[in-house]
C-alpha cells in the first residue's frame, strides 16, 4: 500500500499573446481550470498505473477543496487523510501561458501550508499501514522531516521527490530509502550537472554517500538514470511525439511507486515509469495526461 503526503492545487491557466507588465490590464484568450499539485498528481499516477493509494492532504472549505475532494474519490484514492482547512484556502496556481508556449505561475499554497506535523499524527493509523510513503516538498519542510524521522526506521519504504527544489537537511537523507530528482533539482541539492553517464554516477554518489539506498535521475526526452544495489545505468524512454511535457515528472513518480507496490524491482519500475511518463506528454494537461495502466500495456 502507497500513503502519499503532499499537496493539492487548483491550476487556474488563461492564454495570452503576451504577459502583462506591471499596471497593465489585458484580455487574455482561454480560461481553463485544472486539478494539479505535486502530491495530488502522483497519488492519481499511481493509482491509475496499479498501486493502492492513499492521500493525505489538506485543502481549503471552498470550491476548489470541494471539486478536488470529489475529484480524489472519483479516482478511487482513499481520502481518509485528506482534510478540509476552516479557515485558509485551497491552494491554487494562476498560470499565464504565452504564444511562445512559454508561461508564468504564481502559487499560493493556502491549505498545503497547513499540512502540519499534527494532520499526520492525527492519521498514524494511515501511515502506519503504508509499505511505502511518497512526498514531495510543496508542504511544510517541517512535516516531511518529521514523516523522515518517524517512519525511516520501521522497515517501510520511504520515496522523496525533492520538487520544488529546497536544501535538505543532511541527516535526512539516511532514512530515505529512494529519492527521485529531475536534472535541475539534482544540480541544486549536488552542484553537479548531469550530461551523461559519467556525471550521473557522480550526482548518484552524493546521495549514496549520505546513505540513500535508491537514486534515480529523471533525464527528460533521455528517459531516467537508475543507481540501485541490483542496477546501475541509463534506461531510456520511448520515443514519442511530445506536446506537453506538464505532470511527465509527476506521472514517472506516481508509476515507479505503483509498479514497486505491484511487485517489480527498481529496473522494471523504471523501464514501466518511462513508458508510462512518455504516453503522458503524448496528451495536454496535468492529470488529464496521466495514462491508465492498460494503456500502457496497450501501447508498449
Ligand atoms: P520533470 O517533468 O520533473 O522536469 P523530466 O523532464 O525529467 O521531469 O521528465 C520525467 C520523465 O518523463 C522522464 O524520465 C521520461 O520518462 C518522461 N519524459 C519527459 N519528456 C519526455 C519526452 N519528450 N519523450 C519521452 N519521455 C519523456
Amino acid at each position: 500500500k502507497i500513503v502519499v503526503v503532499g499537496s493539492s492545487n487548483t491550476d487556474m491557466i488563461i492564454q495570452v499573446d503576451r504577459f502583462p507588465v506591471p499596471g497593465e490590464t489585458l484580455l487574455g484568450k482561454d480560461f481553463r481550470i485544472f486539478p494539479g499539485g505535486k502530491g495530488a498528481n502522483q497519488a492519481i499516477a499511481a493509482i491509475r498505473l496499479g498501486g493502492d493509494v492513499a492521500l493525505v492532504a489538506r485543502l481549503g472549505r471552498d470550491l476548489f477543496g470541494d471539486q478536488s475532494l470529489e475529484n480524489f474519490k472519483k479516482e478511487g484514492l482513499n481520502v481518509q487523510g485528506v482534510v478540509q482547512d476552516k479557515e485558509l484556502p485551497s491552494g491554487v496556481a494562476q498560470i499565464t501561458v504565452d504564444a511562445a508556449g512559454e508561461n508564468t505561475i504564481l502559487v499560493a499554497s493556502g491549505a498545503n501550508n497547513a499540512l502540519s506535523t499534527a494532520q499526520v499524527s492525527e492519521h498514524a493509523g494511515l501511515l502506519e499501514s503504508a509499505d511505502f510513503i511518497l512526498m514531495q516538498l510543496e508542504i511544510p519542510l517541517e512535516t516531511v522531516t518529521f514523516i523522515v524521522e518517524k517512519y525511516g526506521s520501521t522497515g517501510k519504504k520511504l520515496i522523496l521527490n525533492p520538487a520544488p527544489a529546497y536544501h535538505l537537511p543532511v541527516k535526512m537523507y539516511a532514512d530515505l530509502h529512494a529519492i527521485i530528482p529531475n536534472q535541475a533539482e539534482t544540480r541544486f541539492l549536488t552542484g553537479i550537472r548531469v550530461t551523461n553517464e559519467d556525471t550521473a554516477v557522480h550526482a548518484a554518489a552524493f546521495f549514496h554517500e549520505k546513505g540513500v539506498e535508491v537514486v534515480v535521475i529523471t533525464l527528460g526526452a533521455a528517459g531516467a538514470f537508475l543507481s540501485s544495489p541490483d542496477f546501475t545505468g541509463s534506461l531510456p524512454a520511448p520515443e514519442v511525439n511530445a506536446v506537453d511535457s506538464t505532470a511527465a515528472g509527476d506521472t514517472f513518480i506516481g508509476a515507479v511507486t505503483a509498479g514497486l507496490c505491484t511487485g517489480m524491482d527498481w529496473k522494471n519500475a523504471v523501464i514501466f515509469a518511462n513508458r508510462a511518463a512518455a504516453l503522458s506528454v503524448t496528451k495536454f494537461g496535468a492529470q488529464s495526461s496521466i495514462p491508465f495502466l492498460g494503456q500502457v500495456e496497450k501501447h508498449f
